[in-house]
């Protein structure tokens, strides 16, 4: 099975709790005015890898601990059959390894939407922070970009990992961006506040670089 795929990272920070793998899917249908990951929305066939390549990029990082996966996008229910097999994948690597990492799903599409539609996959995740990017709504909470966006526990691990973090606040473990330098690209991971990128731009123009092509504007 092949998935489209953005970016892969590990360790990731900020979306979540602990080190964690952080899986990009590429593709989004649905648009979100002011999305940040607007690199994310083309199909673009020639990012499609196969599962079992990705799961042992994977298996190769996360070889010394980790507490987590974070799947986001993109939008992964856009990729229903892919998703399914990354997270099929990802469960036999658990159950196998005796790992007890737990497994955090973003989606753009509302909740009632996906357990209507994608039953079988929230069954298979631990958390899932659902609902569109609401560019007028304030950023109130931890990991989530606008207000009306909420952490769902779906499992028991889930219930337990994400207990205290359901009504956190959104500086409730300080850090929210991350930064990466890859060769002539800069990454930013994480939850921007409103405000946050086009300061990231203004600094680096003060420092004599130019970004050509950002996340943030098409
Ligand atoms: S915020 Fe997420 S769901 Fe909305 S357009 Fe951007 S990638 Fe798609």
């Amino acid at each position: 099975m092949q998935i489209a795929i953005n970016k892969a990272h590990f360790p990731v920070t900020v979306l979540g709790p602990g080190r964690r793998i952080g899986l990009w899917l590429q593709g989004c249908r649905i648009r979100c005015p002011g999305c940040v990951s607007q690199d994310t929305w083309a199909d673009d066939p020639g990012r499609r890898m196969n599962v079992a390549q990705l799961l042992a990029w994977c298996r190769r990082v996360g070889g010394a601990g980790f507490d987590g996966v974070t799947l986001s996008g993109g939008e992964p229910f856009d990729q229903p059959q892919a998703l399914s097999a990354l997270l099929a994948a990802l469960e036999q690597w658990r159950r196998e390894a005796g790992l007890d990492f737990d497994i955090l799903c973003y989606s753009g599409y509302p909740l009632a939407r996906l357990r209507k539609r994608h039953a079988c996959l929230l069954a298979r995740l631990d958390a899932l922070i659902p609902e569109p990017y609401v560019n007028g709504l304030p950023l109130t909470h931890l990991w989530r970009g606008s207000q009306n966006q909420p952490l769902v526990a779906l499992s028991p691990r889930g219930e337990r990992v994400y207990r205290d973090f359901l009504d956190a606040p959104a500086a409730a473990l300080g850090k929210r961006l991350q930064v990466q330098v890859d060769g002539e690209r800069l990454w930013t991971i994480g939850i921007p506040e409103r405000g946050d990128l086009a300061a990231l731009e203004r600094m680096a123009a003060e420092r004599g670089l130019r970004l050509d092509r950002v996340s943030w504007r098409q």
